[in-house]
């Protein structure tokens, strides 16, 4: 209560903001994630690795807009590219050069990407390439994990996090919709899972596989905090698609170019026929794409002009502007490059251990997880590998701590326990030391 009431001094300002703009903007944001108790701070600007509140205070950034900015806010190179290209045109409908320019790094980052199309979001990444898997198999269902995210699409928003006393036992989930809106028959084509265990996918494949399409996976489940697979995990989820002819989707809006240069399909040795990616592969700048192998890709080229439908529609107007294009070419080919690679992966161990040395010295019921740019705090000591699990977690002590920790002026992570922290490109030793240091102090109040 006390972190709650220090929050509410510190933020006028947003308060009052916050207040006007639930009069003409539904919960006075736009996207469902963002609002939280009291009401959310305010950003008046952002760069590098701060983001200042438009009641003066600044902090220190390690949510970095849901993970997107590996590269920081503000990085000088994207500024530069993105004021020339303004001046060049924001949207042009057609192909330009900055098509290779974005698409090629992909393909040479993914062993699994042949080809490759572009969209503005992950949503529509995961969409696109669960449609496709359907163009491509002849088949309607899609096996997927029960609790993981994978977009704002009406499929993807069954059973993803459900309310345990809606999702009857693990062995049998049943599915949940987690929007009113959502047709009663949506649920039909969604078979659910449990994240690391590859028998359950198994059975259903054995029992409805010439129904299934695809098994949409995250290759680390990073909206349970973060969830590794465990060993043979997802090379077990490789056998069966290649059994059973079900396309293997990994959706790396999240791990993509963050766990290693080629995602979770370079991190773990496992490559899926299909990728969704999005987030920090444009820099933050807003994009998606996905893509694959060619036989499947290629579905999307078939003519459908011709009023019948022999391959897979992929239509937006927004889709592969020339802004999103050259920030992803310029992201991938030009700032995320080996030394930075290394620079994140030692500041993030660097983290985690200042994390684990808090957490024994103060004796919190804890477990820090990190891997590539990204960790996370869980408020439990269970063990973690599936949803059911990650439900074991203590929610309300992990708000107090994220409300405690955007007091000390960090932000630790997008809010929730659902999230993960992203050490960027941009940070240094001492801002990591400075994250460290303020969960310190907060830890004294909390244990
Ligand atoms: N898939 C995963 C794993 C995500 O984490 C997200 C967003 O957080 C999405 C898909 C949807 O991406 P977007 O918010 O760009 O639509």
């Amino acid at each position: 209560a006390r972190e709650y009431e220090r929050y509410r001094e510190r933020t006028p300002n947003s308060k009052t903001m916050a207040d006007e703009l639930r009069e003409i903007v539904p919960a006075g944001v736009c996207s469902t994630f963002r609002a939280y108790d009291p009401y959310p701070f305010h950003a008046e600007r952002a760069e590098g690795t701060t983001i200042h509140d438009v009641d003066g205070n600044e902090y220190l950034d390690f949510a970095l807009n849901n993970g997107t900015q590996l590269v920081g806010h503000t990085h000088p190179r994207l500024t530069d590219v993105a004021t020339d290209q303004i001046e060049r045109g924001t949207l042009y409908t057609r192909p330009s050069e900055l098509l290779e320019f974005a698409a090629t790094p992909l393909i040479d980052r993914w062993e699994a990407i042949e080809q490759v199309r572009f969209t503005n979001s992950g949503t529509e990444a995961v969409m696109h390439a669960t449609r496709l898997a359907r163009a491509y198999t002849g088949r309607e269902k899609i096996v997927r994990m029960e609790g993981a995210y994978h977009g704002a699409h009406d499929p993807a928003l069954v059973s993803k996090m459900p309310p345990l006393e809606q999702a009857g036992p693990a062995g049998d989930p049943r599915p949940v919709r987690e929007s009113q809106g959502i047709p009663s028959s949506v649920p039909d084509d969604v078979l659910l899972a449990q994240y690391n265990d590859a028998e359950s996918v198994e059975g259903l494949l054995r029992e409805r596989g010439s129904e299934i399409a695809a098994i949409l996976v995250e290759p680390a489940c990073l909206n349970l905090g973060l969830v590794e697979p465990e060993d043979g995990f997802l090379q077990r989820l490789r056998e069966l698609a290649d059994e059973y002819n079900v396309v293997l989707i990994f959706d790396e809006v999240k791990t993509g170019v963050k766990l290693a240069p080629g995602g979770g399909a370079e991190y773990y040795g496992v490559q899926p026929d299909l990728v969704a990616l999005a987030k920090a592969i444009g820099g933050g700048y807003p994009v998606g794409a996905f893509g694959g192998r060619r036989e499947i890709m290629e579905l999307i080229a078939d003519d459908l002009n011709d009023g019948v439908a022999t391959g897979a529609a992929h239509y937006g107007t927004y889709n592969g502007n020339p802004l999103s294009l050259r920030a992803v070419g310029v992201t991938l080919r030009e700032i995320l490059t080996d030394e930075a690679y290394d620079h994140v992966a030692d500041l993030n161990a660097r983290l985690a251990t200042g994390y684990r040395e808090v957490i024994e010295d103060s004796g919190l019921e804890a477990q820090v997880k990190a891997v590539g740019s990204q960790g996370m705090v869980h408020f439990t000591e269970e063990p973690i590998r599936t949803f059911r699990d990650w439900t074991h977690v203590d929610e309300e002590f992990h708000e107090a701590y994220w409300i405690g920790m955007v007091n000390r002026d960090v932000l630790p992570h997008p809010h929730d326990a659902s999230q993960q922290w992203t050490v960027s490109v941009r940070h240094t030793a001492e801002d990591v030391d400075a994250h460290v240091d303020a969960f310190a102090d907060l830890a004294t109040h909390l244990s």
